[in-house]
């Protein structure tokens, strides 16, 4: 089985003390390209390092809403041409924790959507509580490759970003108890869909609590199987088969 983690931080510090050992364990066990994610300056560039000397991760350069406000549009645009540089995120807004002004949020966000337009990457959205500014923003430019990246809206978002051909992102969120996921996961179709863990964070059940790592995607393949009903390497072959297309083959 052959396995796409698609969104990943494995630059950050939970990771220092044991990094290698983990990531060479990941090869092992069948995970077999990770696209780890910057969020401000200093974990873009770490995003690019790491991906410099692992063949098997990639990285995507961006700042995130949190850190909107210290954007520095000229850092992203050099690290962007960088040839292991897939992608521009995690972009987006967060109404939820507002720890930049939304106008700023929202400025930065346009200032990325059109540097991924420009150089010609797919763009990865982290959107929180925030649907309805970020649809009406993104279809100012309607960019070809958008992932909404840890999925949180309702079936009827989904279907709202699947007819503009985008795609969303599941994490350990659809193994919660409290998972409202369950339509969306349902509905999604075959073509339109990755897995990640967004390590870290989000640790799936059975691993909650602790920190996460891509090793605990077969928790979300298992649990995205079973609402399907479908084999679980059918569900890792398909969101295979689509990250590689949207990140890794130019269109
Ligand atoms: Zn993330």
């Amino acid at each position: 089985m052959n396995i796409f983690e698609t969104h990943a931080h494995l630059d950050f510090p939970q990771f220092n003390k044991d990094r290698n050992e983990l990531l060479q364990k990941c090869f092992r066990e069948d995970v077999k390209y990770i696209i780890n994610v910057g969020v401000d300056a200093k974990s873009c560039k770490a995003s690019v390092k790491l991906a410099e000397k692992y063949e098997n991760i990639f990285a995507s350069v961006g700042y995130h809403p949190h850190d909107a406000k210290d954007f520095d549009l000229m850092l992203i645009e050099k690290l962007a041409k960088h040839k292991k540089v897939v992608a521009i995120g995690e972009i987006g807004l967060d109404y939820y924790r507002n720890l930049s002004p939304r106008d700023v949020q929202k400025n930065v966000l346009r200032k990325q959507i059109e540097l991924a337009l420009k150089i010609d990457l797919p763009i990865i959205i982290h959107d929180r509580d925030a649907h309805a500014d970020i649809y009406e923003i993104l279809t100012e430019y309607n960019p070809p490759k958008v992932v909404f990246h840890c999925f949180s809206g309702d079936e009827v978002f989904a279907e709202k970003i699947i007819e503009k051909g985008w795609f969303i992102s599941l994490t350990g969120t659809v193994t919660y108890k409290n998972s409202h996921l369950e339509n969306v996961v349902r509905m999604v179709p075959k073509d339109k869909f990755f897995i990640e863990t967004d390590s870290p964070y989000l640790s799936p059940v059975p691993k909650r609590g602790k920190r996460n790592s891509p090793l605990n995607l077969r928790y979300v393949i298992e649990k995205i199987a079973d609402i399907k009903r479908l084999p679980p390497k059918m569900i890792a072959e398909m969101s295979f088969q689509n990250a590689e297309n949207f990140f890794l083959k130019k269109a």
